[in-house]
């Protein structure tokens, strides 16, 4: 059965970012399902690890009969046959593909985590989600991604990407 309000973000700081974001969509869509709602592009200064190239973020919403597992597996694969090199976490990359909400599924497990649990700690995720899903409410904190944008506390700078 095909679910919809499942939310992924799109990072890229290495290489060509736009292209490395527009083939990433063009795999999500020819391996999860169709893409049914798309954000701006945003370029936000690098998180965790700030010593490195500013990043483009963008966030989708896809339509998929994939459950989460599966839905990590593809986008693993995805990441993979884009060329990202796994190395020290939050290192720069060609390609980044989070699951940020399942719909109202909840996933508490080593290898996933649903909703994902940087959500409410990062302007550079909740802005292109409170653009395109600002009513949608977060499972555990029963907020919505347009609460969550005005009480998040991060101060990294998000702009929009031209
Ligand atoms: P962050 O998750 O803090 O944004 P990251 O994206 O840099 O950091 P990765 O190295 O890409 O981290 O992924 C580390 C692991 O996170 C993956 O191997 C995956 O199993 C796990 N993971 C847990 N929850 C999720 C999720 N909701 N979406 C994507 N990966 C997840
Ligand atoms: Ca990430
Ligand atoms: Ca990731």
């Amino acid at each position: 059965m095909r679910r919809k309000n499942i939310y992924l973000l799109l990072g890229s700081n290495l290489g060509d970012r736009p292209a490395n974001l527009a083939s990433a969509r063009e795999a999500i869509r020819a391996a999860a399902g169709p893409i049914l709602n798309t954000s701006a592009v945003y370029r936000t200064e690098a998180w965790g690890k700030t010593d490195q190239p500013e990043f483009l973020n963008q966030v989708v919403e896809v339509e998929t009969d994939l459950d989460p597992e599966a839905l990590l597996e593809t986008l693993m694969d995805i990441e993979r046959q884009m060329g990202r090199e796994r190395s020290e976490r939050w290192a720069p990359r060609t390609i980044d593909l989070d699951i940020l909400y399942y719909g109202q599924d909840v996933v508490q497990t080593a290898r996933l985590m649903l909703p994902h649990p940087g959500i409410p700690d990062r302007r550079f995720t909740l802005v292109p989600l409170a653009e395109i899903a600002p009513d949608f409410v977060h499972p555990q904190y029963g907020k919505t991604n347009q609460q969550l944008l005005r009480a998040c506390y991060d101060l990294l700078t998000v702009r929009e990407y031209y």
